[in-house]
């Protein structure tokens, strides 16, 4: 077993006693990184973790099912594409190790959810506050695109955490997540269709008892790096939402204490 799998696999400290909804995302995320449902994605992930990328040789990659990340008691559910080859495939943590991270964690940072601004490796210490990190799809794809019938074999693991976690807010990382998210709610009957449901960075809208839904370009080094994405614009957004969750009665800044929030950033 790896250093960061005896992480996950970690006892807490015995005088937090662990929450209902700790111990479900601790079950959930057991099952998750056991998953083998896809094999394309299967083979993809673990060819990945054998190969490496040669700045990264020394590292011994993940190289299974990336779980979400963050505090169990989150009222604020990033939905995120899927993990990078090199990044969170690497890191066995959402969203951390490649530039998509960089640039999300400082912005996460910047606007209170994160106690750093970045997160490059499993023992940095990063602990999210009132957020909790997914994605669609939780292995690794080819070329950034898991297909429509891997992010279907993946929804179940959503679903889940959604149920556990109950959040009052959801920010979908571009318009699969936005999709994923809205389709969840379909299939329930919540929403009749996903139509009237547009897709826009600085999107938002109410959706049942009181959930909103917020939309963002997907944090990619394509989005970032040709300018179509700045910090400030997930600054606005990032603002809104935690002004949304404020309105909403959610105590940002009584969180629960810091020991307990060291203790959640593993689950
Ligand atoms: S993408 Fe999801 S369903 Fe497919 S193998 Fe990975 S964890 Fe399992």
């Amino acid at each position: 077993m790896c250093s960061l799998e005896r992480a996950r696999h970690a006892k807490a400290p015995t005088q937090f006693p662990m929450s209902d909804k700790e111990r479900s995302l601790r079950l959930l995320n057991e099952e998750i990184i056991a998953c083998r449902k896809c094999p394309r994605l299967v083979e993809y992930r673990e060819r990945v973790a054998r190969e490496k990328r040669l700045a990264y040789r020394d590292w011994t990659y993940w190289g299974k099912p990336v779980p979400g990340f963050g505090d169990p008691e989150a009222q604020l559910l990033i939905v995120g594409l899927a993990p990078g080859a090199h990044g969170s495939n690497r890191t066995g943590r959402m969203f951390t190790g490649d530039r998509s991270g960089v640039f999300l964690y400082q912005a996460l940072y910047d606007a209170g959810f994160a106690n750093q601004p970045t997160g490059a490796t499993p023992d940095d210490g990063l602990i999210l506050r009132n957020l909790r990190i997914t994605a669609a799809a939780r292995c690794a794809p080819p070329d950034n695109k898991p297909l429509p019938s891997e992010i279907l074999n993946c929804r179940g693991y959503l679903e889940r955490e959604i149920d556990i976690l109950r959040p009052r807010a959801v920010l979908a990382l571009g318009k699969i997540g936005w999709d994923v998210f809205l389709g969840i709610l379909k299939h329930r009957g919540t929403i009749p269709a996903r139509v009237g449901y547009r897709f826009a960075h600085g999107a938002e809208v109410d959706l049942e008892a009181g959930l909103r839904l917020f939309g963002v370009y997907h944090p990619s080094q394509q989005n970032t790096q040709t300018g179509l994405l700045t910090p400030v614009m997930y600054a606005k957004v990032l603002r809104r939402v935690r002004a949304f969750l404020e309105q909403s009665g959610v105590s940002l800044e009584t969180v629960p204490g810091a020991q307990k929030r060291k203790r959640s950033a593993s689950v």
